[in-house]
């Protein structure tokens, strides 16, 4: 066992796999393996009344154990609680990431040794919300969050890493644009990054947090079930563990489909049996539109940076559903171009995260490669404002998409009356001008406003979104030189309190002096 309380891990902490790397002792990212042996762990968690069962097992009992296993928690991070109640209970999304996360934390402590600190990844389309729920899931695992990266930036400094434009006589090479599809299980990234030197620039990102392998999987599920209402007049996704019994076999079959040209599915249903045989052509065409959306997504994307295809060196593909044939001709098919498949999809991501918690770490040791990263955000953020001539509420945008981080914003706030005490900001993150149609992000009141302030006193409200799309404000008021800083009231996050007892019992750790995640 090493001595490694220095050492650089990254997870990628996927929707439905998740993945942990390290550095080693030259700077090179290494795939860590969990306790099965295995370098992917399915983000799956079984929770029984004596033990919680997370990975391989857990997807095992996916056919006897439905009520009791959650699958797929990434896609609920950011609500109150994910949208099932397992045994009975019902459980923040957080806990079930950390869950996950606490095993990959086990089980690659007994390689590399106590260690606490990661950078753990996200999709770059993730907003405020679940950037804070993501570093809370972190917390409750019993790491200290170093850091957040967005999965795209991180595949491209992996790419970069790979590619030796991070070597001493690798950078200053000439400037390459990079597209980053990640079509993964759950999710859908695209982005535009330019590698100048070892600068990454993202350029423009845009995806779907509903839109992944999953979905494909449900087309040959729902084909499979359609044919036995069809022949029986009985749906065998009335019951969740014959339907996750289906599910098991249609993710094969679609991995099967990557490699031949047909697969044959069966399902079993109160004493029935359905026998089909699909071909490749067949899948394609049942997943054509889901097919198209990733391709709008990234004409889109592509327009967002402001670039043509002549413009694009690479097209890195991310993700383990970019094993699918039809994923890289559509690709090719757009471009014009090959799209490259130099490095593994499954764990550029997370050797990305270790590159970059290699760089924080040696901003203290000195060692690992050096880069710099320059991210935009995903969704314009705004204040809530009374629109003076309709007197209706509005999304007031500070900070547009696609601006490049870290942003600055001001706004002045006027108090109504004199004498004023407080005010209250409503932060809300989305391209809609009506605040419900955006995701609020939480409230920040001004409390502590000085005494006997005059009715219409400017109050300036500054935002500033870092790097990593974590968001801080800071509130003057003017005239005077009270500087608050204040922390976000956010909807749907757990207090520290919950953080703190969540973690005690999951990870069975003390709580951190302070809690990493909340200094924004
Ligand atoms: P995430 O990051 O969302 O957890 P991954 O990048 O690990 O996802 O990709 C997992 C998805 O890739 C799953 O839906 C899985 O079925 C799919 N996948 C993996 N290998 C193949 C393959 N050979 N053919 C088709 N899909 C695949
Ligand atoms: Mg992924």
């Amino acid at each position: 066992m090493k001595q490694s309380s220095q050492c650089a891990v990254g997870i990628d902490l996927g929707t439905t796999f998740s993945v942990a790397a390290y550095l080693d002792s030259t700077g090179r990212p290494l795939t860590l393996i969990n306790a099965e042996g295995d370098t992917l762990t399915p983000s799956v968690v079984l929770l029984e009344d004596y033990e919680v069962v997370v990975g391989k097992e857990a997807v095992k009992a996916m056919g006897s154990e439905m009520e009791r296993i959650a699958d797929c928690s990434k896609r609920d991070v950011g609500q109150r609680m994910f949208h099932k109640a397992l045994g009975g209970r019902q459980y923040p999304p957080e806990a079930l990431g950390g869950w996950i996360l606490n095993k990959l934390r086990m089980d690659t402590q007994k390689q590399l040794g106590a260690y606490h600190k990661v950078v753990i990844t996200v999709p770059a389309y993730f907003d405020e919300v679940r950037r804070k729920a993501t570093q809370d899931a972190g917390y409750i695992a019993g790491f200290e969050v170093l850091d957040i990266i967005n999965e795209p930036t991180a595949a491209a400094v992996a790419f970069g890493y790979h590619q030796g434009f991070l070597s001493e006589t690798g950078a200053g090479a000439q400037r390459r644009n990079v597209l980053v599809y990640d079509l993964g299980g759950g999710t859908f990234d695209v982005t535009v990054m330019q590698i100048d030197g070892r600068e990454f620039v993202a350029l423009a990102t845009d995806g779907d947090v509903r839109l992944g392998g999953r979905d494909w999987d449900q087309r040959l599920l729902d084909c499979v079930a359609e044919e036995f209402v069809r022949k029986y007049g009985l749906d065998p996704r009335e019951d969740p563990n014959v339907e996750g019994r289906l599910w098991r076999e249609c993710e094969e079959a679609k991995r099967t489909l990557s490699a031949r040209q047909r697969a044959t599915l069966s399902c079993e249903y109160r004493g029935q049996t359905v026998r089909l045989e699909i071909t490749r052509e067949k899948f394609e065409e049942l997943t054509l539109d889901l097919l198209e959306r990733t391709a709008f997504t990234t004409r889109q994307t592509l327009q967002a940076a402001g670039l043509e295809w002549s413009d694009i060196d690479r097209i890195l593909l991310v993700g383990g559903s970019t094993r699918m044939p039809s994923v890289v001709r559509m690709l090719r098919d757009l471009s014009g171009k090959e799209p490259d498949q130099s490095v593994s999809p499954d764990e550029v991501v997370a050797h990305g995260a270790a590159l970059h918690a290699g760089l924080l770490l040696t901003r203290h040791a000195g060692r690992a490669p050096r880069f710099q990263i320059r991210n935009v955000n995903s969704h314009s953020l705004g204040v809530v404002a009374n629109d003076p001539q309709t007197k209706e509420l509005r999304n007031a945008i500070l900070i547009p998409r696609n601006t490049q981080l870290p942003a600055e914003a001001k706004r002045i706030f006027r108090t109504r009356k004199a004498g004023q005490k407080s005010i209250l900001v409503r932060i809300v993150e989305g391209e809609s001008a009506a605040p419900a149609d955006c995701s609020q992000i939480g409230r920040c009141s001004v409390r502590d406003l000085p005494p006997g302030l005059p009715a219409r006193t400017p109050i300036e409200v500054r935002f500033r979104y870092r790097e990593n799309g974590r968001l801080s404000i800071r509130v003057k008021v003017t005239g005077t030189n009270a500087v608050l800083e204040h922390e976000i009231m956010r909807e749907n996050s757990l207090t520290r309190d919950q953080l703190n007892s969540w973690r005690k019992y999951i990870s069975g750790l003390p709580p951190l002096a302070q809690i990493v995640s909340e200094d924004a």
